[in-house]
């Protein structure tokens, strides 16, 4: 298996320090507002990476966070705090912000149908391992203090600039200073903030008697130290983290405990919407429920993205959109064969074919190339449709039962029907099977149903 590694800017051999648990942290959402169908792209990829690895064979252990306190406007340590923004917006407390949201991502996840993660952790529930994160760093001399809050000395980590492969020295001349004259270098960010006088902040706990809260990079830190321990396999996360969020993921990591953060690193590029950033402002921020609302599905959006690669930038249009649709549509009819054939086939070559794509870094697009090689060349054994669940979790095999005896009597006395020409039965036959929402094809030794 192939991935892009980010850390080596290089397609390399997928190694895992224990296939018994390969170790998975995805870079979860901030749950402080509704999250439309772009921000879904990345974790789709990611359900494809955690099925490809479990096709080749691999335990996944994989954590996904929720960012529910300490993500500011920008990804520096500036701007109003994200939670308190949408309590105040909705006029709630940012508990209640967390809860919805919260479920409201959950909701679309598993209605995403995507392997449920191993661990799912809230920010919030790990603030007191927040703190030792913050204690070891501190005893190490890597902080300093600053009205702001405990900051990152980032010229004491000697490595600093390498993930990003940031020029410091440029990052030097451009900062803008009036920002915060305490800092000592730019890149240097907070691990914990205090609460400022007059300051409204309803998420706040107490550290070295002082009220404050984590930094945004320290909670995913703490919970991959506590959650996976030491080294993980994959780190995933968007590209627009690259130079911030992991870099500084990195840097408290492992001045803290030593050890290498993580093996891989994997950066999804993000969706566009016809062809415009996706923006309030632009009307184009579209959640599931307007996608179902145009007679979409989970599944088809799923489709859609599944069609394109993690790292390409995508463009969606509701033109490709209905492609997917049918593309999906044409999986299911052909699994729908399996229920109309006496013969059926396990494809073991596609099977392979597939797999070789999926781990040639996650090329799902060549694997859909290999499965429309074959979907007109007879029917799939259920064996085949679950491979192909498992490989993609487009829930083909739930989607697409039997119909009823009943139903395939009619279709049989209809075929014999219109063999004897007798019409009037015949369309009289084909009026009452259409109700139940599947087309008929027509051949010359039987007649093919199909969903529509
Ligand atoms: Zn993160």
């Amino acid at each position: 298996m192939k991935l892009y590694n980010t850390l080596t800017r290089k397609t390399e051999e997928f190694k895992p320090i224990d296939p018994k648990r390969v170790k998975v942290y995805t870079c979860g959402p901030t749950v402080y507002s509704y999250a439309h169908i772009g921000n879904f792209t990345c974790y789709i990829y990611w359900d494809l990476l955690v099925r490809t690895l479990r096709a080749n064979g691999y335990n996944v252990d994989r954590v996904l966070n929720i960012t529910d306190v300490g993500h500011l406007a920008s990804d520096a340590d500036d701007g109003e705090d994200k939670m308190e923004k949408g309590a105040k917006r909705e006029g709630k407390t940012v508990w209640e912000i967390a809860e919805m949201y919260m479920a409201d991502y959950l909701k679309n996840f598993r209605e995403l149908n995507m392997v449920e993660p191993t661990h799912i952790c809230r920010a919030t529930d790990y603030i007191k391992e927040d703190m030792e994160l913050v204690d070891v760093l501190d005893r190490k001399g890597y902080l300093y203090d600053t009205t702001d809050g405990l900051y990152y000395d980032t010229s004491k980590f000697a490595t600093y600039a390498d993930f990003a492969r940031l020029d410091l020295d440029n990052l030097k001349a451009g900062a803008r200073v009036e920002f915060s004259s305490e800092k000592r270098n730019p890149a240097d960010f907070a691990v914990w903030k205090w609460i400022r006088k007059g300051e409204d902040h309803a998420m706040q706990w107490e550290y070295k008697g002082r009220m404050g809260y984590p930094g945004w990079h320290l909670e995913c830190a703490t919970i991959i130290h506590n959650i996976l321990g030491e080294t993980i396999d994959i780190h995933c996360g968007g590209i627009d983290h690259i130079p911030v969020h992991h870099t500084n993921e990195i840097a408290e990591i492992e001045a803290a405990y030593g050890n290498r953060m993580s093996n891989y690193w994997l950066h999804n590029n993000f969706a566009m919407i016809e062809g415009e950033k996706i923006s309030k402002s632009l009307g184009n921020v579209y959640m599931f429920s307007d996608l179902i609302e145009k007679g979409y599905t989970h599944m088809d959006y799923k489709m859609w993205v599944l069609q394109g690669h993690f790292q390409s930038e995508r463009n969606f249009t509701f033109e490709d959109l209905a492609a997917a649709k049918q593309r999906l549509l044409n999986y299911r009819n052909f699994a729908a064969l399996r229920w109309q054939s006496e013969e059926q086939n396990d494809f073991e070559e596609t099977k392979n074919k597939i797999l070789e794509q999926l781990n040639n870094n996650l090329n799902s697009a060549g694997a859909f190339a290999e499965l429309d090689a074959i979907v007109n060349n007879g029917a799939p054994s259920k064996k085949f449709i679950e491979f192909i669940d498992d490989a993609f979790g487009l829930g083909i095999e739930e989607s697409t039962p039997d119909i009823s005896d009943e139903l395939k009597e009619k279709i049989k006395e209809r075929f014999e029907a219109k063999k004897n020409k007798d019409y009037a039965k015949a369309d009289a036959l084909r009026d009452e099977i259409l109700q139940d929402k599947i087309v008929l094809l027509d051949g010359s030794e039987k007649t093919i149903w199909q969903y529509k």
